[in-house]
């Protein structure tokens, strides 16, 4: 078990509304306080302090990683909690285990390396994971109930064909950066109020790069990558609830250098049904049933989800209001092995139009019980 991770707005201690230059100035405030170099006495301490803060920063910082911490906090898109705003998550490229991104590049490019044993190498020019993407779905009530294949378009950023993510053109040649040997950063030694200190900094004519292309590929224009509008099967599991995700790994944008794809996260959203609603993985709904089949019992038919119905024997002096469950024909359990019930309540209807026979047998009715029952002190239908 990883040890309880503070929150990361509490670590910077800014609000949740905090805006972006309000959290660059909290980082700037923190990461000096808590530099290695200006805690000489405590050095463990500062170092994990620092780290903490570097993470809170990088975090929050990024705008769809500070929207995921709001949505779902610490723990990101792994399992499945119960209840609302879990995530189920299966992946399309067989890669498994979730990567949260790298913690790495913040603290290199604010360090150079000096700082346990990391070193720079990866801070801008190394493998970059693609950006993760967003997509929003609607279901009806009876997809989310039997599961359902979508298909949905998006856009997202895709490895150029002509160039194959070199970014150059056909025939020409990538040279080396000669202001930063390759390495795509230029290293430089300050003196500050808290002593020297080195700081990295991309180099500006390869922008990070390491390379220089002399003739982009004009199809990506030296990008290496390009939008495209792709097509995606999406399997939404059996019992899925509303504000819902599905992950699907490496189905985000391509990565830059060799890095690994994003994910794509679906969040599912479920249409209003005229006449069931869901709670948990129960289903509610109101049967109507006669005054007769009420009083003397009836075995009525109750419409299920999957469009199936069920033979129900409700008892003689059945009052409206009375509810019944029967159990298992609610919605699946995305991650167990259960379903939930049907519930539904008996509504007794009273008829509005009777005909001359069935009034006649009403009155008849009427004289041998035509007497206000007693009000009861306790239960409406007593
Ligand atoms: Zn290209
Ligand atoms: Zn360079």
């Amino acid at each position: 078990m990883a040890e309880q991770k503070r929150d990361y707005y509490e670590v910077l201690g800014v609000n949740k509304n905090a805006t972006d230059e309000e959290l660059k100035k909290a980082y700037r405030k923190l990461a000096k306080k808590y530099h290695p170099d200006a805690n000489p006495d405590n050095k463990k301490e500062a170092e994990a302090k620092f780290k903490e803060v570097n993470e809170a920063y990088e975090n929050l910082s990024d705008p769809q990683k500070r929207r995921m911490y709001d949505q779902f906090g610490h723990n990101g898109p792994q399992g499945f909690g119960g209840g609302q705003g879990g995530y189920y998550s299966y992946s399309t490229s067989g890669f498994d285990g979730f990567d949260m991104g790298d913690l790495g590049d913040i603290f290199s490019s604010f360090f150079g390396g000096g700082f346990g044993g990391r070193t720079s190498s990866r801070a801008n020019n190394g493998p970059t994971k693609g950006a993760n993407l967003r997509y929003d779905i609607e279901l009806t009530f009876e997809e989310a109930f039997l599961g359902v294949e979508k298909e949905i378009t998006l856009s997202r950023e895709e490895e150029c064909d002509v160039c194959h993510g070199s970014g150059a053109k056909k025939g020409s040649s990538v040279e080396t950066c000669p202001t930063c040997h390759g390495t795509g950063q230029i290293k430089q030694v300050q003196n500050t109020i808290l002593g020297q200190m080195q700081t990295t900094r991309t180099c500006t004519t390869c922008h990070g790069d390491g390379k220089i292309i002399k003739e982009p590929c004009e199809n990506c224009r030296g990008k290496g990558k390009v939008k495209k509008s792709v097509k995606i099967n999406v399997k939404i599991p059996a019992g899925i609830d509303d504000n819902q995700t599905v992950v699907l790994r490496g189905e985000g944008a391509t990565g830059s250098k060799g890095g690994s794809k994003g994910d794509l996260y679906i969040t599912v959203h479920i249409k209003r049904h005229r006449i069931y609603t869901r709670q948990d993985n129960n289903v509610y709904c109101d049967i109507p049933v006669t005054i007769t089949q009420a009083t003397l019992g009836a075995e009525i038919e109750v419409p299920l989800v999957d469009g199936s119905k069920e033979k129900y024997k409700i008892p003689e002096g059945t009052q409206t209001g009375t509810r019944f469950r029967i159990r298992g024909k609610g919605f699946k359990n995305v991650n167990r092995n259960y379903e939930g019930d049907f519930i539904f309540t008996v509504v007794v209807q009273t008829p509005k139009k009777l005909t001359k026979e069935q009034r006649d047998l009403l009155v008849e009715l009427a004289k041998t019980m035509n007497e206000q029952p007693p009000i009861k002190k306790k239960g409406l239908f007593g």
